[in-house]
């Protein structure tokens, strides 16, 4: 995988892992050892519902000590975190982190109806200066219905802690559109790319439980083969054949153009 991005011309790798509760995977610490093993600039996402034990993080900030940049997302499920010591058990995990040079943040769905809930949550991590990020709920694809023009509001400009330059569109007529999360564009839009240049999987790809490698996580049904028996990266950035909303937030990440205008293979560089 490292030997095909860097023949595609890349000489750092973002990893990802989500899905599951990784950090449960007994080969997960000595995965992240083994990919810090090789000369390249790395950076690492981990999403967790931070179940493990604080033991267990400190082990965590030691193996991964060489990568460039390492960033938690703490799901917050609320259905579990009723009780005030697990709120805080959590919450001393994360500030551990935090306090230990990791980038973290705490994603939480919002229902119809648990805006104020929400808001209390924020200022739960605010007092720790950890963000939160509110997403809407989704389903097969789609932000379900029921939500109150301020909720959908709230999801879209929250930039509380956060660089609200993280991705950029650019419309027909040159204006330029920031967000601070993927999430922040998803929650509005439709967002299909059929026809459009796109660089997953020539710039990124998704690995699935079973070793399945796809173009990305919306677009699975474009295989690439498997780490078990070999994969093929695109050579080339290809043009997005998927007809669907690309709501996934890795998927959505990666550059993206209609016209050659914009072209943006250089960006991730
Ligand atoms: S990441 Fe999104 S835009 Fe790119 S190919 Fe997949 S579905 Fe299409």
């Amino acid at each position: 995988m490292i030997n095909q991005f860097k023949k595609n011309g890349f000489d750092a790798i973002g990893w990802g892992w989500a899905g599951g509760e990784v950090t449960f995977n007994p080969h997960f610490l000595t995965i992240l050892d083994e990919i810090q093993s090789y000369k390249m600039k790395m950076t690492t996402n981990l999403v967790t519902n931070l179940s493990q034990s604080l033991k267990w993080w400190k082990i965590f900030v030691e193996n991964t000590k060489k990568f460039k940049k390492v960033r938690v997302n703490a799901s917050w499920h609320k259905e579990y975190l009723k009780e005030e010591n697990k709120k805080l058990l959590f919450k001393e995990k994360l500030v551990f982190l935090k306090d230990n040079n990791i980038s973290t943040v705490v994603n939480c769905v919002m229902l119809p109806g648990e805006l104020e809930e929400m808001k209390k949550l924020t200022d739960f991590f605010d007092k720790v200066q950890i963000p939160v990020m509110i997403k809407a709920c989704r389903d097969g694809g789609k932000v379900i219905k029921g939500y109150t023009k301020e909720e959908f509001d709230y999801v879209q400009k929250q930039i509380k802690h956060k660089n609200p330059k993280v991705m950029l569109t650019i419309d027909d007529d040159n204006n330029e559109y920031y967000y601070s999360s993927a999430e922040q564009l998803i929650a509005g839009s439709n967002l299909n790319f059929l026809g459009w240049q796109c660089t997953a999987g020539y710039q990124s790809i998704t690995i699935s439980e079973n070793g399945t490698v796809t173009r990305g996580s919306v677009c699975k049904p474009q295989i690439l083969g498997n780490i078990k028996t070999g994969f093929k990266i695109f050579d080339k950035v290809e043009k997005c054949i998927t007809n669907w909303n690309c709501h996934c937030g890795s998927d959505l990440k990666m550059p993206k153009w209609r016209s050659d205008e914009y072209n943006m293979s250089e960006v991730g560089r």
